[in-house]
C-alpha cells in the first residue's frame, strides 16, 4: 500500500472516528452527570418537604435542569465539579449558586413561557439560561462589569437568544422593560428594594435572599395580588453573596 494511501483510506478516517467518539462520550458523560444532579436535587426537595411545602419540583424545571449544561458556566479549572451540588467560584469573589437552590428558586417563580422575568446578579449566567428555558424574556443585570460582560458573551455563544444583560446596580430593576411577571435576586439584600417592588406585575412573584452577610439569610417568596396587596413567605435558610450597591 502506497504511504498516500495508507493516510487517506486508514490513518485519517480512524483519527476522525477517535476524535467523534471521544466527543460523543464527552458530552454523554456530561449528560449523565447531569441526569445524577437531577435526582440529587429530587431527593433534596423531598428531604426540604417540611419547609418549602414541597415534595416535588416542577417538571418544566427539572427539565431545565436537565438540559442546561452548568459545566459550560464555571471556569474551566471547576468543570470536573459543575455536576456536584455545591456553589464553585466565578470569580471577583462571586459564586455560581447551588443547584438544588436555583431549582428550588426557579419553582417559586412559577414561570410560564408567556411570562417576562428579571434576575439581578447574573454571575455566570446559569440561573438566566434556566429561566430562558422556560420564559418568553429574561433581562438580567450584574454589577460587576466583566462578569456581566463575559455572561454576555457566553449566553450569545449558547444561543440562549431571549436573555438581554446589562452590567448596572440591579437594587434599581430595570425599568425600561417593568413591569415582570417574575423577578429573581440570586445575591442577598438587607430589605427589600422598593424598586423591584414597584416592577412587579399584579399577580407576579419576586424570589429574593434577604438577611445580613454573616447572619442567616432567608429565601423569600413575596407575591403581589391582582389588586396590588403584598404577601411573603419566608421559605429555607440560604447563603448568598451580598447585594452590593455602586
Ligand atoms: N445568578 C448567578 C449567581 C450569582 S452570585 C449565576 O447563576 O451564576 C450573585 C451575583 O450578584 C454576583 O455576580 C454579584 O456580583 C451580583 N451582584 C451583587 N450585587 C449586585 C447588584 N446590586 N446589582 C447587580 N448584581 C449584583
Amino acid at each position: 500500500m502506497k504511504p498516500v494511501t495508507l493516510w487517506s483510506r486508514i490513518l485519517i478516517p480512524a483519527i476522525a472516528m477517535a476524535w467523534l467518539y471521544s466527543g460523543v462520550h464527552a458530552a454523554d458523560d456530561f449528560a449523565s452527570r447531569r441526569a445524577g444532579m437531577v435526582k440529587v436535587i429530587a431527593a433534596l426537595t423531598a428531604d426540604t418537604s417540611t419547609e418549602t411545602g414541597r415534595h416535588a419540583l416542577d417538571a418544566r424545571v427539572m427539565a431545565a435542569m436537565e438540559q442546561v449544561p452548568r459545566h459550560k458556566f464555571v471556569p474551566p479549572e471547576e468543570e470536573p465539579y459543575a455536576y456536584e451540588n455545591r456553589p464553585l467560584p466565578i470569580g471577583y469573589g462571586q459564586t455560581i449558586s447551588q443547584p438544588y437552590i436555583v431549582a428550588l428558586m426557579t419553582d417559586l417563580m412559577r414561570v410560564k413561557p408567556t411570562d417576562v422575568v428579571l434576575e439581578v446578579g447574573t454571575g455566570s449566567g446559569y440561573q438566566a439560561a434556566i429561566l430562558a428555558t422556560l420564559a418568553r424574556a429574561v433581562y438580567t443585570i450584574e454589577i460587576v462589569e466583566p462578569l456581566g460582560r463575559q455572561a454576555q458573551e457566553r449566553l450569545q455563544r449558547l444561543a440562549y437568544k431571549q436573555v438581554e444583560t446589562r452590567v448596572g446596580d440591579g437594587y434599581y430593576g430595570w425599568e425600561a422593560h417593568a413591569p415582570y411577571d417574575a423577578i429573581v435576586v440570586t445575591a442577598a439584600a438587607s430589605h427589600v428594594p422598593p424598586p423591584l417592588m414597584r416592577q412587579l406585575k399584579p399577580g407576579g412573584r419576586m424570589v429574593i435572599p434577604v438577611g445580613a452577610q454573616f447572619l442567616t439569610q432567608y429565601l423569600l417568596l413575596i407575591e403581589k395580588s391582582d389588586d396590588g396587596t403584598v404577601s411573603t413567605q419566608q421559605i429555607l435558610p440560604v447563603r448568598f453573596v451580598p447585594l452590593v450597591a455602586h
